[in-house]
């Protein structure tokens, strides 16, 4: 029969988003969601929204919204873009500051893993720098790499290791390039480098609804950057859809980070649930690298990766497993409520019996 479909579509290695089966419920610690349920205030809006009102498109400039998160991130409007869950503007980032065919773009060897998807499906040549032996980034050597630009988790997925921002700023400032940096996890561990992007041109700051503001279902993202960066990517943008945020969406999200106070609560108990978490698998026999995610990297002495996900996912818990080189002794195990999180370590206890 005659293929119908391009190159890329036949070829290309698409990103493969965590298992949500429908075949049992499962205590579901493998998409790094929050276990906690959205802000009052976002159902509120939620309740609130008039819902005639979508016979119309979505506000174009998304005022609302971008008011809402520049005053909670201390920038100016202008300085914020927003489109459907940060995935789509790590997307946008590729065409808007890297040439096909180019430079490329440097990144760690374990990092998010749609990064080289992103970089195959824009021609954009990749250039990996491997984290040092115990999977710390190296920031000489990525500094040193030759490429268009870098892109940098902080904290890092799905090793869960976070940078400090002095040595942040160092890096932003030794790069004469473009900077982009994941921080989809920053809520976790309180270290962003947004206030940066009024001292650096180069910085490109992207963060998420989905994992610290419990919205993972809306599909929400943002950047934070110099407008002549946010430029950029509204260019890019417009070449695909130019009503990538609901109305819905941009309702609940804009009362969703007005809610500082709420969701401060729900942080800080993951984030002592992390550690308590971290200490329960250590007890028994798990090694895990330090955390500043709202998820653990943690591998048994005396089983594989792949044994520890088969044996839990047999017990109703679902984490998750990367078959790669460096990291398939390890599972990503998301935190949960204190319940989940307490099933967790039964279901290790019961497998290890
Ligand atoms: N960055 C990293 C490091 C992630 O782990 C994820 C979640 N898979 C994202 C970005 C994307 O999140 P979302 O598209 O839900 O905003």
């Amino acid at each position: 029969m005659k293929n119908f479909l391009s190159k890329t579509a036949r070829e290309i290695s698409p990103y493969t988003a965590g298992e949500q089966p429908s075949d049992k419920k499962y205590v579901k610690l493998n998409t790094n969601e929050n276990p906690y349920p959205p802000s009052p205030k976002a159902l509120e809006a939620y309740r609130g929204f008039d819902f005639s009102s979508l016979k119309l498109y979505p506000p174009l400039q998304m005022r609302g919204l971008k008011d809402a998160i520049a005053a909670a991130e201390g920038v100016t409007s202008d300085c914020i873009f927003c489109g459907n869950g940060s995935d789509e503007i790590l997307a946008l980032c590729f065409p808007a500051f890297f040439d096909e065919g180019g430079k490329g773009a440097a990144f760690a060897d374990v990092t998010y893993s749609f990064y080289p998807v992103f970089a195959s499906f824009f021609k954009v040549p990749a250039r990996i720098v491997p984290l040092r032996e115990d999977f710390t980034l190296d920031l000489a050597a990525l500094t040193a790499a030759p490429a268009q630009g870098v892109i940098v988790a902080n904290p890092n997925a799905p090793t869960g290791i976070g940078i400090p921002l002095a040595e942040i700023e160092k890096f932003v400032a030794e790069n004469d390039r473009i900077v982009i940096l994941d921080e989809a996890y920053m809520a976790f561990y309180g270290q962003s480098a947004v206030q940066l992007i009024k001292k650096y041109k180069n910085l490109v700051v992207v963060k998420t609804f989905s994992k610290s503001y419990s919205l993972a279902g809306m599909r929400c993202g943002y950047a934070v950057a110099d407008p002549s960066l946010i430029a950029g990517l509204e260019r890019c943008r417009d070449c695909f859809n130019s009503y990538p945020v609901d109305s819905v969406c941009q309702a609940v999200c804009a009362a969703a980070i007005a809610d500082s106070k709420y969701y401060g609560k729900c942080t800080a108990r993951i984030v002592s649930e992390r550690e308590r978490v971290g200490r329960e698998l250590a007890a028994r026999g798990f090694t895990m690298l330090p955390s500043s995610a709202n998820f653990v990297f943690a591998k048994h002495e005396a089983l594989s990766g792949g044994e520890v996900y088969a044996r839990l996912r047999d017990r109703g818990v679902l984490v998750r497993h990367f078959k790669g080189e460096r990291i398939s002794d390890f599972c990503r195990i998301t935190i949960g409520s204190f319940e989940e999180n307490n099933a967790l370590l039964a279901a290790a206890d019961d497998l290890l019996r």
